[in-house]
């Protein structure tokens, strides 16, 4: 469409003269695992503080210039976001409600002292690598292949200045990574860590926004959680410690006999999940009641020991919906009563790939 080609005329594409052969990258994309291979071409735009944006550009995928003193290798002022293209059976190329990423690419950039960055740069940025990293892009070979190409969109702090103040030249990309489904057992319930000793965000910190210094503080638990057999790490908030905020990389729903879907409600402590508001939409046409509050943890032991919640989900871009089969701390582990189907969670999750893959109608107009 002419807005289509409006977004990405503004981007300057220099080709790489060296692209992956053919037969190189289409076995890439027969087994691409995630995160590990990267497509041939990265959009990047450059912000200074006396020029705003500029120099729109997709160009060859390589390393990074960086003076060492660049303030982003000192004081972390950097910023990211995670967001899929699927490739529908008619063979084109869609994401799914990329706006809401850019809107909280601009919550995540005021909160680290970023500048922000427009729709237009930031759904342009997308379609202009898109254009031209198509061939990237898996083909489902099945309606269980959840295979996207995954697209990482970050800005960092690239001034060559030791002082603790917001840099005046930051830099802007956008990296591509073909991916296969997230967790390997697929949608083999997962067992969870609960930390209890550390925390991923307190009141007035920066746990809303999406930037690499919760995900670096999150490695620890992580790591502890991994010692105890279990693939993510569930975080209590740091006030109290008594109530449920999300996993390092997903939100949490918890389903109710009564056919409840509870949500931790959002607070500052909590990264706003694309898929987390996309799934309350879709609770409600599966007949669902969602209700956003805080729930602790002692509403879960309870819960699962009642059998009054017989279902908990986590959700995000990457992993779509994996049940949550048991949560694992120091001295017990919580499992839910009941068959263990998780039928309710296979049911949203199967609506929303329906949706991002294109065969079931888009009504509330969520792909681009
Ligand atoms: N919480 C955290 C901490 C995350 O990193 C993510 C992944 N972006 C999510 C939740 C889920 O967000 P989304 O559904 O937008 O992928």
């Amino acid at each position: 469409t002419a807005s289509d080609t409006q977004l990405e005329s503004h981007f300057e594409t220099l080709p790489s003269n060296q692209p992956m052969a053919d037969e190189i990258r289409d076995n890439i994309l027969q087994n691409p695992g995630f995160g590990k291979h990267f497509t041939d071409h990265m959009a990047h735009v450059r912000w200074t503080v006396d020029a705003d944006w500029h120099g729109h550009q997709v160009r060859p995928y390589g390393p990074l210039t960086l003076d060492p003193a660049a303030s982003v290798l000192h004081y972390g002022q950097e910023i990211f976001e995670g967001i899929k293209a699927y490739r529908h059976a008619d063979g084109s190329i869609w994401t799914f409600r990329p706006e809401k990423n850019a809107e909280r690419f601009r919550r995540s950039a005021r909160r680290l002292a970023l500048p922000e960055l427009s729709d237009e740069d930031f759904i342009g940025s997308l379609k202009a690598l898109l254009a031209q990293d198509h061939t990237w892009v898996p083909t489902p070979s099945s309606d269980a292949d959840e295979c996207s190409l995954y697209l990482r969109p970050f800005m960092i702090a690239s001034e060559a200045f030791l002082g603790v103040r917001p840099a005046h030249e930051v830099d802007y990309y956008v990296i591509a990574s073909p991916a296969a489904a997230y967790f390997k057992g697929g949608i083999e319930p997962v067992s969870i860590w609960l930390s209890s000793h550390y925390k991923r965000a307190a009141p007035g910190g920066t746990g809303f926004a999406k930037c690499g210094g919760n995900y670096a503080a999150s490695l620890a638990a992580q790591k502890e959680a991994a010692a105890n057999g279990c693939s993510q790490v569930a975080f209590l908030d740091a006030a109290e410690n008594k109530w449920i905020e999300e996993l390092g990389g997903m939100n949490l729903f918890f389903v109710y006999k009564d056919g409840r879907l509870v949500t931790p409600r959002l607070t500052d402590t909590i990264l706003e999940g694309v898929t987390r508001n996309s799934v309350l939409t879709l609770a409600k046409d599966a007949g669902l009641t969602p209700e956003e509050r805080p729930i602790s943890i002692d509403e879960w032991r309870e819960g699962a020991a009642s059998g009054e919640i017989t279902e908990v989900f986590a959700c995000g871009t990457a992993a779509v919906i994996t049940p949550v089969g048991e949560l694992v701390t120091e001295n017990e582990r919580i499992r839910l009563q009941g068959d263990g189907n998780n039928e309710i969670a296979k049911r949203i999750r199967k609506t929303l790939l329906d949706l991002q893959y294109g065969r079931s109608e888009d009504k509330y107009g969520w792909l681009t």
